[in-house]
């Protein structure tokens, strides 16, 4: 990563997370989520052969249109990028490139969380919910990285 702001670390929540190596100020463009733009019913499918999904790791970012992006597939720091339920980054889509940004002031140490909010075809959600649990600890926690 350019700057080193941000370096990628063992995480409590989940597997490996972002982790910011100075105080960032809230609004700062931190990483983009580089990746493959699949459909999420190709994504499902990746999520039930690849290996890595008996872990529960999943590199998907959410485009809410019925796409993804893979960052299991050429993508970038930015994928392993945890789901919190408080999070201090959030995600804008600049014309069709999503960037993370800092949602409040980050200080050094921090790790960096996203509100995955992943949403799936009306029928499928029921089924799917227990796939995507969520253990961030944060006391409003959803327990779903699902869409409320
Ligand atoms: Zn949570």
């Amino acid at each position: 990563m350019p700057s080193r702001r941000l370096a990628v670390r063992r995480s409590a929540i989940h597997g490996r997370g972002v982790f910011a190596l100075r105080d960032i100020a809230a609004g700062t463009r931190l990483i983009e989520y580089r990746g493959e733009v699949i459909a999420w019913d190709v994504a499902h499918d990746r999520y039930n052969t690849r290996s890595d999904a008996a872990n529960g790791t999943t590199y998907f970012f959410d485009l809410g249109d019925g796409q993804v992006i893979d960052g299991g597939a050429g993508g970038n720091s930015a994928r392993f990028v945890n789901h919190g339920c408080r999070p201090n980054c959030e995600a804008l889509d600049e014309d069709g490139h999503i960037w993370f940004f800092a949602l409040t002031d980050i200080a050094e140490g921090d790790e960096l969380l996203i509100d995955y909010s992943l949403e799936f075809d009306e029928g499928d959600a029921e089924d799917e919910h227990d796939d995507y649990p969520c253990s961030c600890g944060a006391p409003e926690c959803r327990r779903t990285m699902l869409a409320a």
